[in-house]
């Protein structure tokens, strides 16, 4: 039997009416108008989805605004029930959600098999998180009692990027949900499908109002943020329009608090000490070539080498990343699928070859693979050696199959290259000294370290960046509290009068 790499799309996606959700049930646009959507594989078009506009992102807010007071008088137990159920959907079309995400998006199967998995093990991590939150009882005034309790924001208004389409969509609203507050999402536009097929699975799992998902670009993502009805944003996406956001929200005319998801700019930091095979598997790893072709915000996309394994480094790296299968990403052969977009590998193509003219060396990669759809969007797995600080490279996030590699001999100057440029995200050392490892991870300035290990994030633990990587922590209990408002509770008991009373005159009588 011959299976061409067509058959997924045509199995998953051919034929298929994709929908908002909006109060429940599944719309088209209220003005009709739709946008296409490219395989990043081949360059066809895959399908058409609604293009929501400002009416629809109206419609959503007023739903949610409706759904919010029962779904938070549900009580945590109640909203779990739906978590279960969502839960349950996820893992009944694991395969299906996969493979729209590498249709739509060009990531490998394998990798987008393993989100849909992760985003499960989240549904059901939330509940549980969330059954740890607690308030203080504070001792303010002698016999008074004081403490305090939280109330959601109300409606909650999320923003996605492209590069984890259906992790960012099932997972990033939960805290917010957990907590009693109810969400309008907002897709990125170079990937909507599995984000709107997940929307008719909240619409089977959740009350009706309480999810609504509106596709479309910046006019859309802007009615959400001006929207004088959100008071809460979280966006997961670039520098540049994170700034437009936080100007946006406050030209609303409403004070909002928004948290910033942004870019990285992430060194590892390879010791002379290092086991150079475990750094070797962890710098492709923490690139993240194998999960979305390098298009992700904690990719190590600057690996500062010691100078006397500089050359092996460099060298088993090479060897590493030729070996990287570059295929249609629906295919179960490809490690690595195309860019997401042509203007973006484009954008990507540009920093290689301003790179070379800079004086760096590509020693692999650079150009589009042998074996792949001319007009498909992609792009090799790049390595650039002999990069210097100064490099447009070494201080920009690519956001693509590029790693550089910078040599170094002395250790503070090793830190300034690394804390050098204007993001904060991730970092990771990797040596066998644990003592130079504890300290370098204390001076690297970044979100989130790792020791000998990249990549991984684990449920729980604080994610977020420094610098002009953004505000907030996500994935963790700060994520839950970051969703409510705290609420102080001072009650005045008789009897704590009369105590008040009485310490007064013990201390008059001293
Ligand atoms: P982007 O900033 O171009 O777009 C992100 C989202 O914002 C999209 O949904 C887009 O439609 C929307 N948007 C664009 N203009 C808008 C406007 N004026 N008002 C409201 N919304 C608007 O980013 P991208 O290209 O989708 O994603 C790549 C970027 O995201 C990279 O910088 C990457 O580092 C970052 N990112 C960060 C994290 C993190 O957790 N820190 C995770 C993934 C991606």
């Amino acid at each position: 039997m011959t299976t061409t790499i067509q058959d997924p799309v045509a199995r998953y996606v051919g034929g298929r009416d994709f929908r908002l959700l909006i109060g429940g049930e599944m719309r088209t646009a209220s003005d009709g108008r739709v946008s296409e959507v490219l395989d990043p594989s081949t360059g066809d078009l895959l399908s058409t989805v609604p293009q929501g506009s400002p009416r629809d992102i109206e419609r959503a807010v007023e739903a949610a605004r409706a759904a919010q007071p029962a779904w938070a008088a549900l009580g945590l137990e109640g909203r779990a029930d739906c978590f279960a159920r969502l839960g349950r959907l996820i893992e009944d079309n694991l395969e299906e959600l996969a493979m729209l995400d590498a249709i739509d998006s060009g990531n490998p199967i394998r990798a987008m098999r393993l989100d849909v998995r992760i985003s499960l093990s989240y549904v059901r991590g939330w509940p549980g998180l969330a059954q740890g939150m607690h308030g203080q009882v504070i001792p303010a005034s002698p016999g008074g009692l004081h403490y305090t309790t939280w109330q959601p924001y109300g409606v909650v208004g999320r923003i996605t990027a492209f590069n984890h389409p259906f992790m960012f969509a099932a997972t990033r609203p939960l805290p917010a949900l957990i907590t009693g507050n109810t969400m309008v999402i907002k897709p990125a536009p170079q990937t909507p499908l599995s984000t709107l097929r997940l929307g008719e699975l909240f619409a089977d799992a959740f009350p009706p109002g309480v999810v609504n998902i509106v596709t479309g670009g910046a006019e859309t993502g802007d009615a959400l943020v001006t929207h004088r009805q959100v008071k809460r944003l979280a966006f997961t996406g670039s520098v540049p329009v994170g700034l437009l956001i936080q100007r946006r929200a406050a030209e609303s005319g409403r004070v909002k608090n928004v948290s910033l998801e942004l870019g990285g700019k992430n060194a590892m930091v390879v010791m002379p000490d290092v086991d150079l095979e475990a750094a070797v598997e962890g710098a492709v790893q923490g690139m993240n070539f194998e999960v979305c072709q390098g298009q992700s915000c904690g990719s190590n996309s600057r690996i500062l080498v010691h100078s006397r394994i500089h050359d092996e480094f460099v060298s088993r790296l090479t060897e590493r990343v030729r070996g990287i299968r570059v295929a249609a990403a629906y295919s179960e052969e490809a490690d690595m699928g195309p860019l997401v977009s042509a203007a973006h590998r484009s954008r990507v193509h540009g920093f290689v070859e301003r790179a070379a003219a800079e004086g760096a060396s590509v020693v692999t990669g650079g150009d589009r693979p042998s074996g792949t759809a001319d007009a498909g969007f992609f792009l090799a797995p790049t390595v650039l050696a002999g990069v210097t600080p100064d490099m447009e490279v070494a201080r920009d996030e690519v956001f693509g199959p590029v790693v550089s590699v910078l040599r170094w001999d002395d250790y503070d100057e090793m830190l300034r290259i690394a804390n050098g440029v204007e993001l904060g995200l991730t970092a990771s050392v990797w040596t066998r000294d644990l003592d130079l490892a504890h300290r370098t991870a204390e001076l690297l300035d970044a979100g989130y370290v790792w020791i000998n290990d990249s990549n991984r994030h684990y449920f729980g633990t604080p994610f977020g960046g420094t610098k002009d990587s953004g505000t907030g922590r996500e994935e963790s209990v700060e994520e839950l509290y970051s969703y409510v408002e705290q609420k102080a509770v001072h009650v005045r008991l008789a009897a704590g009068a009369e105590m008040a009373a009485r310490t007064v005159s013990l201390t008059e009588n001293r």
